[in-house]
């Protein structure tokens, strides 16, 4: 797996897909500039060796040119963030961004417009990835969260550098996260499901269950299982129609020697709001009219038993509907149990959607090894698919 530390960009032009995909509010403010931050190991790196970067990203979903999805609304950040002046060409292919792109100096930056406002990068055109080639003289992906894409900045162009191609330092990063998990991880491994749906996770539990020793199983996730095995879950979510699938997990699992934890109780509430009557119940009897909304206190205590005798430690997923404060209990306990196996030294990857803004909304980003930078990335790494984006820099 070559990366940028198997590279020497001195008097190299460096094209990076950097993921630049950040919240703008209504004034095009940064909101979050934390994918800015994730890619500045990689640009230091070459214009420390005295190489120049070419950095390229999307920005939303626009529908052709649209001027509130232009990059150049994050300019300042950038340059902020990573100290350095950043020019901007104001398309990211054509003959004046190729000028824009011959005349940089080692040590200077240039960020090119939103690559979605041509059509071209989504359908992974061979002629537009072509010209988007013609920026560097290495091509480095450093975008995990679109590494899923077959797209041209995140996969095609990857063919025109045969030898001169590699992955930035957070793609390294996410790319060894994973594999600590999934293949090298030491054991016991464990890990933690949580969410709304089966329907959504049920690729990642059938893959999981080559590799773990443990699986957690909570959220609204829960009930599917619980009512498939016979008992009684009020108004709590649940998908009928994969409850066959549920009882089939369950004997995998059994066969695999994995131990599957599902809550023993939960906190049961008489509506879906965070002001609703709640109440205790056992998992298998909950009341007609209520609905389990988080982990109960035996299930938190059993969860943190499972957790603290576990190395290798995968979380994705909320334990209940922790965007209600009252029912969030379980998701924050479950992260501070996360945070202690890992100061013992558990190996800890946090991945995938709601449980990513659960740690940084309750504070324990700082607390586990490694916290993911792609949602359906991650979530089809876990399900063992080989991304595209990926594979076009092994190739
Ligand atoms: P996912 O995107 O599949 O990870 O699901 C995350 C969502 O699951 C969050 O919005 C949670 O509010 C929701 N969720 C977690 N537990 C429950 C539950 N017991 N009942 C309903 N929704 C839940």
């Amino acid at each position: 797996m070559k990366t940028i530390n198997d590279f020497n960009f001195k008097n190299k032009r460096a094209l990076i897909r950097v993921d630049f995909n950040v919240p703008l509010d209504d004034s095009f403010n940064v909101t979050d500039d934390t994918r800015i931050q994730s890619a500045k190991p990689t640009i230091t790196k070459i214009l420390e060796d005295g190489g120049s970067c070419v950095l390229m990203s999307h920005l939303g979903r626009p529908k052709g040119v649209q001027s509130e999805f232009s990059l150049k609304h994050i300019v300042n950040n950038v340059e902020d963030i990573i100290g350095v002046k950043v020019a901007f060409a104001d398309n990211c292919v054509g003959e004046a961004t190729e000028s824009l792109a011959e005349n940089l100096k080692p040590g200077q930056v240039l960020l090119l417009e939103n690559l979605r406002f041509h059509e071209e990068e989504k359908k992974g055109d061979q002629g537009f990835s072509e010209q988007l080639s013609r920026l560097g003289d290495i091509y480095i992906n450093d975008a995990f969260g679109t590494a899923h894409r077959a797209h041209a900045s995140t996969t095609v162009v990857a063919q025109f550098f045969e030898n001169t191609k590699c992955f930035g330092h957070l793609l390294a990063q996410e790319i060894d996260s994973i594999k600590k998990v999934m293949e090298t991880g030491e054991k016991p491994v464990l890990a933690v499901l949580g969410g709304a749906k089966v329907s959504s996770k049920i690729t990642i539990i059938e893959n999981i269950l080559d590799k773990v020793d443990h699986l957690i199983i909570g959220g609204g996730m829960t009930f599917t299982f619980i009512k498939a095995q016979g008992g009684n879950i009020g108004d709590s979510i649940c998908e009928d129609d994969k409850m066959e699938l549920a009882l089939d997990i369950l004997k995998q699992a059994k066969a695999k020697n994995v131990s599957i934890h599902l809550p023993i109780d939960v906190l049961a509430a008489d509506a879906f709001s965070n002001d609703a009557n709640t109440e205790v119940m056992d998992v298998m009897q909950i009341k007609d009219g209520w609905q389990g909304l988080d982990a109960g206190p035996k299930s938190k205590a059993n969860f943190h038993d499972v957790v603290m005798k576990c190395k290798t430690i995968l979380w994705n997923g909320p334990l209940g509907v922790f965007e209600m404060e009252n029912f969030s209990n379980g998701t924050i306990e479950l992260g501070n149990s996360i945070a202690g196996a890992t100061s013992n030294g558990a190996f800890s990857l946090v991945g995938g959607g709601d449980s990513v803004a659960a740690v940084k909304q309750f504070g324990f980003k700082d607390k586990v090894s490694y916290v993911s930078t792609g949602g359906g990335a991650m979530l089809e790494s876990l399900e063992g698919k080989t991304l595209p984006g990926i594979a076009a820099i092994l190739d």
